[in-house]
């Protein structure tokens, strides 16, 4: 069997997209941004889109920040959003925990950074870890057992730019030790592009060390997994038809649309290259393909 072809849009493709959709789910890095400069044309297409009344949400799996946290990067970056219009990885993590009513005499040891800290915040969600644990060192006496709180009801990784052994341990007595211990991930980005210079280790390293002293398997709260889809859905009140997702990564955001029924354009701006896309060893086709978010200007001012 033949692979479908994947199609570059064109004026017609992209105005019937925007004739066909009342949403925009947007990934942000590769998409809105590249690490801290926005992508050319991306504040007149966002305001375009708007002026032709369609919703935007903007979903990353970046669980640095929280959702504050991003609010603060598109007002520096001269974006005009919304709180409600931002779903981080961080933010999924605290609602994941919420909707298994997790219990209020429990802690959550967080693998991660800043951001998951604010969510959990948030949510009035006890933790313990994180950025509190960055400098911890084990030393290994003879006959040293390093001790780990029993309130820990579940670990939340996520990345972690301090990762240490002392937290690889630490979460790994709280999952080995208890069997109902939740372990959940942020998100399984195998690599990301801190600097534009090269590739560099993503939340994958991250869960993978925990997966693989652990054997067990993490729940995935961002993308592919369909958790935010839903809450996205029912807040704005939308059916999956109405809604696109753009994204720039294949095995997140084009699985993700894919899977939740919506449609998807991936755009080659950012980790995702035209010969990637097209190789016959990819199985990950998007409705269309375009090379960067402000190709769909002209349509939608048209
Ligand atoms: N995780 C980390 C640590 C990142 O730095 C990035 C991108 O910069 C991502 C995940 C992917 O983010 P997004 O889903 O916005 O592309
Ligand atoms: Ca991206």
């Amino acid at each position: 069997t033949t692979a479908p072809p994947v199609k570059k849009a064109t004026e017609d493709t992209k105005r019937a997209l925007l004739g066909k959709v009342d949403c925009f789910i947007f990934d942000c890095d590769g998409v809105i941004w590249r690490g801290d400069s926005v992508i050319d044309g991306v504040p007149e297409t966002l305001d375009a889109l708007r002026k032709l009344g369609k919703k935007l949400v903007f979903v990353t799996n970046n669980s640095t920040k929280s959702r504050k946290g991003y609010l603060g990067k598109f007002t520096s970056l001269g974006l005009d959003v919304n709180a409600e219009e931002i779903y981080s990885s961080s933010y999924a993590a605290a609602a994941y925990l919420e909707s298994i009513n997790f219990p209020q005499d429990k802690k959550v040891y967080i693998v991660g950074e800043v951001g998951i800290q604010e969510e959990l915040d948030l949510k009035g969600i006890r933790y313990c870890g994180g950025p509190d644990d960055a400098d911890k060192k084990i030393d290994l006496k003879p006959g040293y057992a390093l001790p780990h709180d029993e309130d820990v009801g579940a670990v939340v990784v996520g990345f972690d730019r301090h990762l240490n052994y002392y937290k690889i341990q630490y979460a790994t007595l709280c999952i080995s030790e208890n069997p109902g211990c939740h372990f959940i991930a942020t998100n399984l980005d195998a690599r990301t592009h801190l600097t534009d210079a090269q590739e560099w280790a993503g939340n994958g390293a991250m869960v993978g060390a925990i997966k693989g002293s652990t054997k067990r398997e993490p729940t995935v709260v961002g993308k592919p997994a369909e958790f935010m889809l839903a809450n996205i859905a029912t807040t704005f009140g939308l059916k999956r038809s109405q809604i696109c997702m753009v994204g720039d990564r294949l095995d997140t955001d084009i699985l993700f649309g894919q899977q939740g029924g919506l449609s998807t354009m991936l755009v080659l701006s950012g980790v995702t290259t035209e010969q990637a896309l097209l190789s016959p060893e990819n199985t990950i086709h998007p409705d269309c393909y375009t090379d960067q978010l402000s190709d769909l200007l002209e349509a939608a001012q048209s």
